[in-house]
C-alpha cells in the first residue's frame, strides 16, 4: 500500500515506523525540522528541545521504542525540585522542611493538601471527566486552599478556561508529578537531548525506503475513487495527526467530518543565559501575575556542563493567539523578577505552538474522536485516547502505534 502520513511529530513518526517496512510511506511535515512539539533549537555547542521535556517512569511504550532504537541506555533518571513564587519571593517546594516553611499555607492546609495528594495515585478518573477542577478541589480541600494554591496554577495553564477543566485532568496531573522521594520528582531524560530520538526515528524510517518530506505541508486531503490525494499526490490511505478540525479544514470532496475539540497554543522562551535565575530549583510555578506560568531552569535539572551557560525556559500558554508584544513583555518581566540585567541574557528565542494539546473541558472524554476516521482515513495524535486526560510522549507514541496497528488489520 502506499501511505500518506501528516506530521512528523512523535505520532506520525511512530506510525511511519510501524508502516515503512511493508509499504510505501510518505510522511509530510510543514516545518523545515520534523519533531512538532519535540522538535528543537540548534545553539553553537549544543542542541535543545524548544519546549521542555521529561520523560516518567511509567511511559512503557515510549522505553521500547527507545530500547529499538538503541537509545534506552543512555536515559538518565534526574532528581527534578519545585518552587513556587508567590507574594513577590520564590518558595523552594521539594524537601518536606521546605514545603513545612513555605509560609503561604497553614500547617492545617499542607497537611490537608498532602493527603489530597497521596490520594490521587488511586483515584478513578472516569467519574471525575464530568466535574470541573474547581469544584471538585471546593469539595475535597476547600476554597482557602483552592484559592491560594491551585487558583494561580490553573490560571497559568489555562487562563479564562480555568473553570472548565476537568477533575480527571486536574488528578492525573498531580499523580504523575508526585512520582517523587523526599528529594523532589524522578524525571527522565535522554542524554544530549530528545533530539537524538526524534533523529533515531527519521533514520530507522528512511532506512527502511519511506520518505520524510520537510516544509511540505498537506494543503489539500481530497478523497477520489476509494483513495485519499494528499496535495494530489495518490494514496491508498492516510493517517492524519494534525487536530481533528485542522484536518478538517485540509478536507476537499468528502463527507467525513472530524468532531472538532477545544485547543491552546504554546508561547515558550527559551532563555540562555550567565546565571541561575531560580536558586538551583528545576521548575518553578508562578503564582503571582505575570506573562508566563512558570520558569523551567533545565540546567538545574540537566547538567550545566553539557551546555556552558544557564538554560531557562519561560512557558506560558494562549487561546487563539499570542499576545503582541509578548516577547518583549516576558523578558522584562523576567528581569525585573528574577533582578537579571540584559546583559547576562545570551540568547532568547520564543517558539510559538498554535496547537500545543487539546484542552481537558468537562465531558472531553466522550468527544474522543475514533481513530478509524472512514475511508481509510486514520486519525492520532494529542487528541487520541492514549493522551487521556493529557498529552504526553508516551501517548503519542502509543497512538501513532495503534493507529498503524489499525490501518494495517482493516487493510489486510
Ligand atoms: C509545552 C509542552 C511541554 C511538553 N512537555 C512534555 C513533557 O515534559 N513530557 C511529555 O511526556 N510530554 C510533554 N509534552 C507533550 C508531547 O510533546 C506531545 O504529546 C507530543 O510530542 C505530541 O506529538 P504529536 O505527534 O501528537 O503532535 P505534534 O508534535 O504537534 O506533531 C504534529 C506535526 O504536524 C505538523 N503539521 C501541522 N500541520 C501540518 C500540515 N498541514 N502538513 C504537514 N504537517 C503539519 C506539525 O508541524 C508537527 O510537526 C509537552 C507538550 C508541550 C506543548
Amino acid at each position: 500500500m502506499k501511505i500518506g502520513i501528516i506530521g512528523s511529530g512523535l505520532a506520525g513518526l511512530s506510525s511511519a515506523i510501524q508502516l515503512a517496512e511493508k509499504n510505501t510511506v510518505v510522511v509530510f511535515e510543514k516545518n523545515d525540522t520534523p519533531g512538532g512539539c519535540m522538535s528543537s533549537w540548534k545553539y553553537n555547542n549544543y542542541t535543545l528541545e524548544t519546549l521542555y521535556h521529561h520523560c516518567f517512569s511509567g511511559d512503557r511504550n515510549l522505553f521500547d521504542l527507545m530500547e529499538t532504537l538503541g537509545l534506552k541506555s543512555d536515559l538518565i533518571w534526574l532528581k527534578g525540585s519545585t518552587g513556587y513564587y508567590m507574594n513577590g519571593k520564590l518558595h523552594p517546594l521539594t524537601t518536606p522542611f521546605e514545603i513545612l516553611r513555605y509560609p503561604c499555607l497553614t500547617f492545617f492546609q499542607k497537611c490537608r493538601l498532602g493527603l489530597f495528594v497521596l490520594s490521587s495515585r488511586k483515584i478513578d478518573l472516569d467519574p471525575l471527566d464530568k466535574i470541573t477542577a474547581k469544584e471538585y478541589l471546593f469539595e475535597k480541600v476547600g476554597g482557602d486552599i483552592y484559592n491560594a494554591f491551585f487558583a494561580p496554577l490553573l490560571i497559568s495553564k489555562f487562563g479564562l478556561m480555568k473553570d472548565e477543566v476537568s477533575a480527571a485532568w486536574l488528578m492525573s496531573r498531580i499523580a504523575i508529578r508526585s512520582d517523587r522521594g523526599a528529594e523532589g520528582e524522578r524525571l527522565g531524560y535522554l542524554k544530549g537531548g530528545w533530539h537524538r530520538l526524534i533523529d533515531a526515528m527519521c533514520d530507522k524510517i528512511r532506512s527502511m525506503g519511506a520518505e520524510i518530506r520537510l516544509n511540505t505541508p498537506a494543503v489539500t486531503l481530497t478523497q477520489n475513487n476509494g483513495k485519499w490525494l494528499i496535495n494530489n499526490e495518490e494514496f491508498d490511505a492516510v493517517i492524519s495527526t494534525l487536530p481533528p478540525q485542522v484536518t478538517n479544514s485540509l478536507m476537499v470532496n468528502t463527507s467525513i467530518r472530524l468532531q472538532s475539540l477545544i485547543y491552546q497554543g504554546a508561547a515558550c522562551m527559551t532563555l540562555g543565559l550567565a546565571r541561575d535565575p531560580a536558586n538551583g530549583i528545576y521548575w518553578t510555578n508562578i503564582g503571582d501575575p505575570a506573562p508566563y506560568g512558570a520558569v523551567v531552569t533545565h540546567t538545574n535539572f540537566v547538567p550545566f556542563e553539557w551546555y556552558g551557560e544557564h538554560v531557562v525556559y519561560l512557558a506560558s500558554y494562549f487561546k487563539d493567539e499570542p499576545d503582541a508584544g509578548l516577547k518583549d513583555r516576558m523578558i522584562n518581566d523576567f528581569c525585573k523578577r528574577f533582578s537579571i540585567d540584559t546583559s547576562e541574557i545570551h540568547h532568547a528565542d520564543l517558539y510559538i505552538d498554535r496547537y500545543a494539546g487539546p484542552v481537558y473541558v468537562t465531558g472531553y472524554k466522550d468527544t474522543i474522536p475514533q481513530v478509524d476516521a472512514g475511508g481509510n482515513l486514520f486519525i492520532a495524535g494529542m487528541f487520541s485516547s492514549e493522551n487521556y486526560p493529557e498529552r504526553s510522549m508516551e501517548g503519542s507514541v502509543s497512538a501513532g502505534m495503534k493507529a498503524a496497528k489499525i490501518l494495517e488489520e482493516k487493510n489486510r
